[in-house]
């Protein structure tokens, strides 16, 4: 594909202008931040990592009915996604305490929690994302009742979805952040699912050791980030196990 007009540059993917008005092409980079941006590293073929499980991931929540952004994978590092509004909330669903809500409530990390919760931050950078109640959403109108309803309720889907396509490789899912968008539709829009799912925006333990497979090991310097997320890649079937293969990714099949 051509390249194409760059939209947008964040911390770990761009976005370019799409073929048509109301798609992008979202390409994954290998960089690596976390604290704000206080810490960067880059990791030779997390972008690609991330493009393949978040296709996966997108293309088995399409099945159960979730609408979200994604088109198609372009090749190793772009997809084809439609153009949304992104609305300026980071979706946080929490299944067993970890990170911030660990430091804030004082909960020990591990610890399932009584039910599964949803929390929001607003998407501000400059402020570090703070968490923020729905009374904030309505007051200053970054959402309706109705569109927090609909992402409350999609939400659980997803956590519901998702704990299981875990559990069943033997990953525990701890949390998860999303992130929606509006996508205009003849009458009116209708809330997609965007951004990504990847171990950079979920916390994803091994069921029996607890190793961490995200990207809690770059934030504490864990080490084995890439293999960790090619761990994650190989259990869901989406590269081919080989552990004599060295960390080049040349097992994902290469017909990009
Ligand atoms: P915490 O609030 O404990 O730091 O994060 C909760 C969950 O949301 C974790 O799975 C974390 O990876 C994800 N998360 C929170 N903020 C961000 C963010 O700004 N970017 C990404 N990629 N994930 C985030």
């Amino acid at each position: 594909m051509a390249r194409r007009k760059k939209l947008y540059e964040g911390k770990a993917k761009i976005l370019y202008e799409g073929p048509k008005s109301d798609t992008l092409v979202q390409y994954f980079k290998d960089d690596a931040t976390a604290f704000n941006a206080q810490k960067k590293a880059t990791l030779d073929g997390k972008g690609v990592l991330n493009n393949r499980i978040s296709e996966f991931v997108m293309l088995r929540l399409a099945e159960i009915g979730i609408p979200t952004h994604f088109i198609e994978r372009l090749n190793m590092r772009e997809q084809l996604i439609k153009k949304v509004e992104i609305i300026p909330l980071e979706v946080i669903c929490r299944n067993v305490a970890a990170g911030t809500m660990s430091k804030r409530l004082g909960i020990e990390e591990g610890e399932t929690l009584p039910r599964s919760i949803v929390e929001f931050c607003l998407k501000r950078d400059d402020l570090g994302d703070p968490l923020i109640a729905e009374e904030h959403i309505h007051a200053f109108g970054w959402a309706s009742q109705a569109e927090v309803d609909e992402i409350i309720g999609m939400t659980l889907r997803i956590n519901d979805y998702l704990q299981g396509m875990f559990a069943g490789i033997g990953i525990r899912l701890i949390d998860f952040k999303i992130e929606f968008g509006r996508y205009p539709v003849a009458d009116g829009h209708q809330i997609l699912l965007a951004d990504e799912i990847s171990p950079d925006s979920c916390r994803l333990w091994d069921r029996e050791t607890n190793k961490k497979l995200d990207k809690d090991r770059f934030r504490r310097d864990l080490g084995d980030v890439t293999e960790a997320y090619q761990e994650v890649a190989s259990r869901l079937g989406i590269i081919k196990e080989n552990p004599a293969t060295p960390p080049n990714l040349s097992v994902i099949s290469n017909n990009d």
